[in-house]
């Protein structure tokens, strides 16, 4: 079987590497591993919502002999270039698999949902990290801007459709040709992604839990959630139990050093953690996300261009995670006003 847009990495599994676009390093690997003759086949990932993606991705499953009737896609998170196509293969016959915690929150900074949840929901995850109307115009106008884009149907790469799915348990059992999965609950990226773990060939697919080269972001600008230390134990048991297995994240190359890449993003998090302390303790008043955001990143306040704006979407989650793992340390206070969370340093 040739093929140039698809590779095998191990007998009887096949990696499939999609673009956002053409002139970007935005790149997702979809990986396929075909049943035996009449069984379902598994797709891990459903990729970017691009025309391109699917045509792609059609070609592939003709070639390996894979209908949508016979196909099952294990979603690991619901992030728009993992679960973009969801809906698209729901409809074109498929099974979604997926964790329901990814449905925990209509909105979060990352992704938009807008097929249900209200207004209110935007509304307040926003007020939350400190971007109102009154006090940072110029930013909530840049986010009222993309909702509008999203209601009139012009559409939006961050946009996630709603789709039917299978609720898939941690230590659900799945198997497909050759090899025996087991779901295995990776909090941290998102609250309940979940990877898939082939205990007999040491295989993991990991989703963006680990990536190489990369600091995944951690983010969620919901409070409580403790999203950065069940990071960190989740790492843990990547540098013992998964130690001895080849990963196959869903970004990059795969990884078989598994300590060595954990303890970079470990020592990323504590470096970035330690810099958000520092700017709380020399702070004489308290601080919202944003703010604790833009210092910590080194961000423009009101960002210039698309990509700015995007940053900062990303890094005001990440922030708050960092912020919430300060707290959860006992080095950070959070206080709550009118809908927005303030940050303080203990001695404040
Ligand atoms: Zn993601």
């Amino acid at each position: 079987m040739k093929m140039k847009d698809m590779r095998q990495r191990m007998p009887g599994i096949y990696e499939v590497r999609l673009s956002a676009n053409q002139n970007s390093i935005d790149e997702i690997n979809i990986f396929l591993i075909p049943g035996k003759k009449g069984e379902r086949s598994l797709m891990i990932d459903a990729g970017f919502k691009k025309r391109s993606c699917l045509a792609k991705m059609e070609k592939v499953l003709f070639t390996l002999g894979i209908t949508y009737d016979k196909l099952d896609i294990f979603l690991t998170h619901k992030h728009h270039d993992h679960s973009g196509l969801a809906s698209e293969y729901a409809s074109l016959g498929a099974r979604i698999l997926m964790n329901p915690e990814e449905n925990r929150h209509h909105y979060d900074c990352l992704y938009y949902n807008h097929d249900h949840g209200t207004d209110e929901d935007q509304y307040r995850v926003l007020r939350s990290v400190g971007v109102t109307p009154e006090g940072t115009p110029e930013i909530w106008e840049m986010f009222m801007e993309i909702r509008r884009r999203v209601m009139e149907n012009r559409g939006w790469e961050f946009e996630v459709h709603q789709f039917p799915y299978m609720p898939v348990m941690e230590g659900q059992v799945l198997n497909y040709g050759n090899l025996t999965f087991e779901a295995v609950l990776l909090k941290g990226h998102t609250y309940g992604q979940m990877g898939l773990y082939e205990r007999k060939h040491r295989i993991l697919f990991c989703a963006d839990q680990v990536i190489d080269g990369i600091v995944p972001i951690v983010g969620t600008t919901y409070p409580d959630e403790h999203l950065l230390e069940g990071y960190f134990k989740s790492l843990e048991r990547f540098k013992h139990e998964f130690a001895d297995c080849t990963l196959f994240p869903a970004h990059r190359e795969p990884i078989t050093d598994v300590k060595k890449v954990v303890n970079r993003i470990i020592f990323a998090y504590l470096d970035k953690t330690d810099i958000m302390k520092h700017i709380l303790d020399r702070s004489k008043r308290r601080m919202t996300t944003k703010e604790v955001a833009c210092l910590a990143y080194g961000m423009e306040n009101i960002p210039e261009d698309t990509k700015e704006f995007i940053k900062l979407k990303m890094v005001m989650s990440k922030t708050f995670s960092c912020l919430e793992y300060l707290r959860d340390m006992d080095f950070a206070i959070r206080t709550e006003e009118n809908g927005t969370y303030y940050w303080q340093s203990p001695e404040l």
